[in-house]
């Protein structure tokens, strides 16, 4: 039964934040002996699961290795940290304990709920949660946090306080505020002596000033790109679908590098070049298709690359008219260019209103890996995106919600 207000409770745990994982914090912690409150600021529970891979939920990848996060921690950490709950494992828990048959889909190895339907996904959790008696407050925004004795003190932006024997920050990181992340948690950890990685908007679109880019709005494709940052290193590879918009460019291959972009822009410096190979052929196939061909350049392009993106190419190399019998070495050297590693122009990005994730957070190293408690403040453990780690698109995100949510809860729970 839900008591009138949570400061009734003796020594619970508290969860602050009831998205991905702090949803799933508050199922394991309450398989322990201590009342578990999961405090929601926001008038409903998982807003962003609800929007999440268009309303259809990406819950899960199909497969996974620690090198697929981006972090400035530690690899081994991260890794320890994926392992303690193995995706099989997890796709099981969804499964078989929730009831959420998945589905492949096959082109882009995400798993979905079998349903396509968000709202399974989140009314499973809820109910799992309240099947093991955990008791969701909404509009119940927690202001502060501060140590008191063994305990902690939670204090609530309405004034009201509770003592908690373990407390759970799972409040998100910046990306899309008007889901509740508003960078409050990331605030309460920092004033609580956390090392940070500065934040920064991840998997958001770019944008770009150069009009005839703007022309091709609502054209999509599948390409791959290519970064290479200024400060040397190995370039960072993305294949996958790519979408200009009519202010720069999204989709998946986009989103996914999108962070080295940001982040440059950020810490100023050169910028880093972003290439792009806009069909499967590369350099040597362009080279012999041009060779081997008869006939307009354009019917060639077009038969390989969208019409208005084969024009505007060949625009570029001043090569609209051309027949590939006319073509001169150096024609097809720059057309070759163009087509396997044409320099994308980019002049910003759309920030965390269109930001899928947060990268930075709460530094992997504050944290003891087993548990998710912190090494600065113990009694209280962090999990989900206010952590310095995230994925690319499909799956990736939630996750990590998922098992760090489910390390933080099972530790609170675990112990009397
Ligand atoms: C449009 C969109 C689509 C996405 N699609 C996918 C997808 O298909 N697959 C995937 O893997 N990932 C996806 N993601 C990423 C994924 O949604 C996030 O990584 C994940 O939700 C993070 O979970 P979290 O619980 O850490 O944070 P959040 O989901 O942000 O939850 C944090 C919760 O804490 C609450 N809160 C914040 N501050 C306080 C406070 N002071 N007191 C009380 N409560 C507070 C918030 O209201 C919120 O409910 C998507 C993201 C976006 C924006």
């Amino acid at each position: 039964m839900p008591m009138d207000s949570p400061s009734d409770v003796k020594a619970p745990v508290v969860i602050v934040g009831a998205g991905a994982a702090g949803l799933m914090a508050a199922i394991f912690a309450a398989a322990g002996p201590r009342p578990v409150l999961l405090l929601e600021g926001g008038d409903r529970p998982g807003k962003k699961i609800l929007i999440s891979g268009g309303g259809r939920c990406n819950v899960l990848p199909s497969r996974v290795a620690p090198g697929d996060f981006v972090s400035d921690g530690s690899p081994n950490t991260l890794a320890k940290i994926l392992r303690a709950w193995p995706l099989a494992a997890v796709r099981r828990f969804f499964e078989e304990t929730l009831g959420i048959p998945l589905a492949l889909e096959a082109e882009t190895g995400k798993l979905f709920p079998a349903v396509n339907r968000a709202q399974d996904v989140l009314d499973a959790l809820l109910k799992m949660a309240q099947a093991r008696g955990v008791t969701l407050y909404t509009e119940t925004r927690v202001a502060d946090l501060r140590p008191d004795g063994s305990d902690w003190r939670v204090a609530l932006s309405d004034g009201r306080a509770l003592l908690a024997s373990r407390v759970v920050l799972a409040t998100g990181g910046l990306s899309v505020p008007a889901t509740g992340s508003d960078g409050a948690g990331l605030n309460i950890a920092r004033a609580l002596g956390h090392a940070m990685t500065p934040t920064y908007p991840a998997l958001t679109p770019l944008t770009c000033e150069d009009s005839a880019h703007h022309a091709l709005a609502g054209l999509a494709l599948p390409v791959t790109l290519t970064v290479v940052r200024p400060q040397g290193g190995q370039p960072l590879r993305a294949t996958g679908g790519f979408l200009f918009t009519h202010r720069g460019y999204s989709g998946p291959a986009v989103l996914n590098v999108s962070h080295v972009a940001v982040r440059s822009t950020f810490e100023g410096g050169p910028r880093p070049t972003i290439y792009v190979q806009w069909s499967p052929l590369d350099a040597a196939a362009w080279e012999e298709a041009l060779r081997s061909a008869r006939g307009p350049v354009s019917t060639l392009l077009r038969d390989h690359l969208p019409e208005r993106l084969a024009d505007q190419l060949l625009a570029e190399a001043d090569l609209r008219l051309a027949y590939l019998s006319q073509l001169r070495r150096e024609d097809r050297v720059r057309l070759v260019e163009l087509l396997t590693r044409y320099p994308l122009p980019w002049h910003g990005h759309e920030g965390y209103k269109a930001a899928e994730v947060t990268g930075g957070g709460v530094a992997l190293d504050q944290l003891n890996p087993a548990t998710l408690e912190s090494r600065r403040a113990p009694g209280l453990h962090l999990c989900g995106e206010m952590l310095d780690a995230f994925g690319p698109i499909g799956g990736y995100n939630f996750l990590w919600a998922w098992v760090t949510g489910k390390i933080a809860g099972a530790a609170c729970g675990g112990d009397a």
